[in-house]
C-alpha cells in the first residue's frame, strides 16, 4: 500500500486538472486516474471563451467573474508548465441584416456591455478572403484556450511526479468508507470523479440528470490566409498554430455514437464553402461529447451518502471559461469545507 493521498481524481480532462491544480495549490496531495481519450470533450474544443452569446447577444453567466478569473489561472499555468495556453482572440460576428445589427448597437450602448462589444468590427485579412455578411461586430476580452494542450501538458507533468494511473477506472475495485477510499493500493480521504459524460456510467452519481451534447468539428489548412481573430460566421473559424483552423462545431442532443459522421463532415464542409473566397482542406475531422447538465450549471458536491465520493462535472459547452472558477470553488469546498453555492451544488436535484 502507498502513502496515503488526500485525494484520488478519476478523470483528467479540463475538469480534472484544474482541480488538481488547486488542490495542489492548497498543499494537498492528489493521484490521478485517467485513460486518455482522443474523443474527450477537451481534446476536441477549440476553447472559445465568448463574453456575448446566442441570438439576443446577451452576457455570459457571471463573465465579469469568470474571464479575469480564468485568464489569471491560465497564464498561471502558462508559467509552471512552460507553453502558452492562453490567447487572447477578438470574436468578429457576422450580423446577417438590419434587424440583427439594430440589436447589437442597442446592446451596446447598455450598461456593463460597453468593454465586451464593439460596434465597429476591424475585419482584417477576412475581408477579402471571406463572402461578406449584411454587416460585423465585434467582441472583445474573448479568448481560445488550448484546454487539450493544458491536459497533456498537466499530464506529462503528473506522470513526472508518479501522480497518475493511466487505465479505465474499475468501480469495482473501490472501497468506500465514512473516512477514506482504497483503489488497487492507493488510499485517500475523498475519490473525486472528474469523468465528463462517462460519468452516465458511474454506478455512484448516475443518479444525477446527466445530458451530452455531440458536437463535430473540422481541423483545415487554410493556404492563403492569415486569419488573427476567431469568425462567427455560420460556423466559428478558430485560428489554432501551424496555419491550422478550427472549424465547427455541430450540436446532436440524440446519438448512438460519439464518432465522426459522414452528415455533420459534409456540413461543416458546405458552411465553409459558403463562408470562404480561398480552398481550404480538411485535415481532421473530430468528434466528442460535451458533458451538459439540464439548468446548464456546473455538478459539484458530495455523494449523499458516501460523503469520501465527490463529484465535479457538468462544465458542458463552456469548459474553458466555467473549468477554473468552479475547480477553485471546488477545491476550497473539499480542502476548507466551504459552502457550495447552491447554483452548482448537486444537491438541487435531490438524493439518490
Ligand atoms: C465539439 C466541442 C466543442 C467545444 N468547444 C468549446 C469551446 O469552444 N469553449 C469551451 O469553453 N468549451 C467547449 N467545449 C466544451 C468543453 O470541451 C468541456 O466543457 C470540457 O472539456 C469538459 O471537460 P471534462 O474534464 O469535464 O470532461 P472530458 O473532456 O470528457 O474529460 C474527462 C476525462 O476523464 C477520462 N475518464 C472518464 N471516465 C473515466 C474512467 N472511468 N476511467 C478513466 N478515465 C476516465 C476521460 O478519458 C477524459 O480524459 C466543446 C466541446 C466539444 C465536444
Amino acid at each position: 500500500m502507498s502513502k496515503p493521498h488526500d485525494y484520488l481524481l478519476i478523470g483528467q480532462g479540463q475538469a480534472g486538472t484544474l482541480l488538481a491544480h488547486f488542490l495542489e495549490q492548497a498543499g494537498k496531495t492528489a493521484h490521478v486516474v485517467d485513460q486518455y481519450n482522443p474523443r474527450s470533450a477537451t481534446q476536441v474544443a477549440a476553447g472559445i471563451i465568448n463574453p456575448i452569446t446566442g441570438r439576443r447577444y446577451v452576457k455570459s453567466w457571471r463573465v465579469d467573474e469568470l474571464i479575469p478569473f480564468a485568464k489569471k489561472t491560465y497564464r498561471d499555468l502558462e508559467s509552471r508548465l512552460g507553453i502558452p495556453i492562453y490567447h487572447e482572440r477578438p470574436i468578429l460576428r457576422a450580423l446577417f441584416n438590419s434587424r440583427e445589427e439594430n440589436d447589437w448597437l442597442a446592446r451596446t450602448a447598455e450598461p456593463g456591455y460597453g468593454q465586451y462589444m464593439l460596434d465597429a468590427a476591424g475585419l482584417e485579412e477576412y475581408a477579402e478572403k471571406t463572402v461578406p455578411a449584411y454587416s460585423y461586430g465585434e467582441v472583445r476580452h474573448s479568448a481560445q484556450v488550448d484546454i487539450g494542450r493544458l491536459a497533456d501538458a498537466y499530464r506529462a507533468y503528473l506522470r513526472e511526479k508518479g501522480a497518475i494511473t493511466e487505465e479505465v477506472f474499475d468501480y469495482g475495485k473501490l472501497e468506500v468508507a465514512a473516512q477514506g477510499v482504497r483503489y488497487k493500493g492507493l488510499e485517500a480521504q475523498t475519490a473525486v470523479f472528474c469523468e465528463g459524460q462517462h460519468a452516465r456510467q458511474n454506478p455512484f452519481f448516475n443518479y444525477l440528470p446527466f445530458g451530452g451534447a455531440k458536437g463535430e468539428v473540422l481541423i483545415v489548412r487554410i493556404p492563403g490566409a492569415r486569419f488573427e481573430k476567431i469568425l462567427k460566421h455560420r460556423v466559428f473559424i478558430v485560428p489554432l498554430q501551424d496555419g491550422l483552423y478550427w472549424v465547427g462545431s455541430t450540436y446532436g442532443w440524440k446519438f448512438d455514437n460519439d464518432g465522426p459522421t459522414p452528415e455533420a463532415r459534409a456540413f461543416l464542409g458546405e458552411r465553409l464553402e459558403d463562408i470562404l473566397k480561398t480552398p481550404f482542406e480538411v485535415v481532421e475531422h473530430r468528434a466528442a461529447i460535451r458533458p451538459t447538465v439540464k439548468d446548464r450549471r456546473p455538478f459539484l458536491g458530495r455523494h449523499p451518502e458516501f460523503p469520501s465520493l465527490a463529484l465535479f462535472n457538468g462544465l458542458g459547452t463552456k469548459g474553458a471559461s466555467l473549468g477554473p472558477f468552479w475547480a477553485k470553488h471546488m477545491a476550497d469546498f473539499l480542502v476548507k469545507n466551504s459552502t457550495l453555492e447552491e447554483a452548482v451544488d448537486i444537491g438541487r436535484f435531490g438524493g439518490e
